[in-house]
């Protein structure tokens, strides 16, 4: 493994950063956090500037339209983008990280066809409906009901957690369609937003905001042609679909984490105490020291696993380490951030002048980020089984 950047893989980082630099500026004004159909346009509008300048999906195939890049260069894609403050995927996370991957991977090539340069071009956005409320971590246990019905299946039952179902097209969604079979009874369906008997509920968070749903099927009708795989089949495509939630999707968070610990520097700098400033004190630089050389081991290490995943094409197991490491840290930093804020840190909005407000929300979004995408104690039992050899969880 090499974990310097080849030569053309800088002329890459070289050609992103001056376009980014062209464009960004001319970017409209982030949309605010409840305005839905904004937010809808601002996304998908970024993505199709970014499938025009031939950056979208850069680890696609080029037969779908994407760039046919290295993991490597989708890394360097990454940072550029987020030390320039580009926007990221947004309310088409599941399109382009998780649903896309797992379509291409495992769908047919009239389904490939429907959907995958579409997601790309910005004009599909998709959902993730694979929690319920009696399914989270157990997620095998879900009893969303796919009954077959001729050319049809007919669907009842809830999801609950569906990030941006409101803004939604289609829906990555897994159905029982075995009740007499655990994970040998589910399957992976597609399924479009809206249908008779479908009815989106969207959820309010701490951070004040409705990023996520609950989804009710009552009777749903759903066309056989839109399974992915076989019926029965829908675990194993859903460990596929997991394989890149937790390998690479949550680098840019990592990125963005790095950001972060620079600003803390530059908020201790300004937060007075007595005659000196909270970056006095020795115990704080140490401790924001140590936080900075704990990422970029996570960088280093992430790196490896990409050049891993690079070579068989899905994401491995290491993806849970990264995941369980990096949710965790950020929790860490958060709080650090916390203290260094004293009272200011009680309030939502920005005091005495200091950029404290996204503090505090980052702080309290970071608090789902050992929940998401599979908690912390799951990671530890897939990092203890199946990188460990350790005894199975029962
Ligand atoms: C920000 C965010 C976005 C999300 N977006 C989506 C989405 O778009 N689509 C979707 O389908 N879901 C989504 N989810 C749901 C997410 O996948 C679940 O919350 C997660 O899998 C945990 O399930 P649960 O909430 O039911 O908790 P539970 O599974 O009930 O877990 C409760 C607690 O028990 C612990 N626990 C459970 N089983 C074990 C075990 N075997 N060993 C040790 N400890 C255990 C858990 O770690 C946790 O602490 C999202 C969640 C968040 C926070």
């Amino acid at each position: 493994m090499d974990l310097r950047y080849s030569e053309s893989e800088n002329e890459f980082r070289k050609e992103l950063r001056e376009w980014l630099a062209e464009v960004l500026p001319a970017l409209p004004a982030k949309p605010g956090p409840h305005a839905w159909d904004e937010r809808r346009a601002y996304d998908t509008g970024w993505q199709r500037m970014l499938f025009d300048a031939g950056y979208a999906g850069i680890n696609w195939p080029t037969a779908y339209g994407g760039r046919g890049a290295s993991l490597t260069e989708q890394l360097i894609y990454l940072e550029e983008t987020t030390r320039a403050g580009a926007p990221y995927v947004g309310v088409n996370f599941v399109g382009l990280l998780h649903a896309g991957p797992t379509i291409m991977t495992e769908a047919s090539e009239e389904q490939k066809a429907a959907h995958l340069p579409r997601i790309l071009r910005g004009e599909e956005v998709w959902c993730q409906g694979f929690s319920e409320p009696g399914a989270g971590s157990d997620l095998a246990s879900l009893s969303c009901r796919a009954v077959r019905d001729g050319d049809e299946y007919v669907v009842t039952g809830q999801k609950i957690w569906t990030s941006f179902a409101q803004v939604a097209d289609y829906c990555e969604l897994l159905v029982r369609t075995d009740p007499s079979s655990k994970h040998k009874g589910i399957t992976w369906l597609i399924c479009p937003m809206g249908l008779p008997g479908m009815e989106v509920r969207p959820l309010r968070t701490i951070v004040g905001s409705s990023e996520f749903s609950e989804v009710f099927f009552d009777d749903v009708r759903v066309p056989v042609t839109q399974r992915v795989g076989d019926e029965n089949d829908g675990w194993r495509i859903a460990m596929v679909t997991f394989s890149f939630e937790r390998g690479t999707s949550f680098i840019s968070d990592l990125v963005e984490t790095d950001r972060t610990i620079g600003e803390l520097v530059k908020l201790a700098r300004r937060v007075t105490r007595r005659s000196a400033t909270a970056w006095d004190d020795v115990a704080l630089r140490r401790e924001v020291g140590h936080l900075q050389a704990e990422m970029d081991a996570l960088w280093a290490m992430t790196k490896r696993n990409l050049a891993q995943a690079d070579r068989n094409g899905v994401p491995g197991v290491g993806g849970s380490v990264m995941k369980l490491y990096y949710s965790e840290l950020l929790q860490r930093l958060t709080d650090v951030a916390m203290r260094v804020l004293g009272r200011a840190g009680l309030s939502r909005e920005d005091v005495g002048g200091l950029e404290s407000g996204a503090f505090v929300e980052e702080r309290l979004r970071s608090t789902s980020f050992t929940i998401a995408a599979g908690s912390s104690q799951i990671q530890r039992n897939i990092i203890a089984e199946r990188i460990l050899g350790l005894p199975k969880d029962r």
